[in-house]
């Protein structure tokens, strides 16, 4: 499986970092290698002194799907859930200066922190799900779906015109405003309207 990760979907997050709002999406990818579930913790390493959270909604690819129209993209993901698109924002930065890509801080071991899914079918409206995130139980994030740049079904749309999109794979699609650094002892919380999906301590 692999994860696909969406940047710059939010138009406050964008400016946050000082980046223009993309015309198409952004995306870069993630390896299996990154993927902490059932809450366990993180490990801060020693690569970087700037990781940071971004809470994002996660889209679970359920079937094979190759230039998929945005009408038909609603077929491709049954569950949604939330994770951590955890950045290494100093070597980002210094890749972005260089013009050099960005795996080395966005797809190391354990760069993506992933909760529990929930079946699409419990939420009223895909375009208007509710998410945060809680730094020691302080809301560092908040973010609505219906702020996104480019919606599920185009990115679906849009990835599945490069990549053929298989059972399994991972749709991360794009932070709110409020990023920001994490440190050790730090426990993160992720949550879907009031329903806690992700616990993530930094160790
Ligand atoms: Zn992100």
């Amino acid at each position: 499986m692999k994860i696909i990760a969406i940047g710059r979907n939010y138009v406050d997050h964008a400016k946050e970092m000082n980046s223009p709002v993309p015309a198409e999406p952004v995306f870069f990818m993630k390896p299996e290698s990154a993927i902490i579930i059932n809450n366990k913790p993180f490990f801060y390493p020693d690569f970087s002194q700037d990781i940071h959270y971004e809470v994002e909604i996660v889209l679970k690819i359920n079937r094979v799907g190759k230039n998929i129209s945005p009408e038909f993209a609603h077929r491709y993901y049954e569950e949604i859930g939330i994770g951590l698109d955890l950045t290494a924002r100093d070597i980002q930065k210094r890749c972005k200066e260089k013009g050099l890509p960005w795996e080395k801080a966005k797809a190391f071991d354990g760069s993506a922190p992933l909760g529990d899914f929930v079946n699409k079918n419990e939420f009223e409206d895909l375009n208007n799900i509710i998410f945060s995130l809680k730094k020691n139980n302080k809301v560092v994030q908040e973010g609505c779906t219906k702020d996104m740049i480019f919606s599920f079904d185009q990115l679906i749309s849009y990835v599945s015109k490069y990549v053929t999109l298989k059972m399994g794979d991972l749709i991360f699609t794009g932070t709110p405003a409020g990023v920001g650094s994490v440190q050790i002892g730090d426990m993160l919380k992720a949550y879907i309207s009031d329903n806690m999906l992700l616990k993530c301590a930094i160790k």
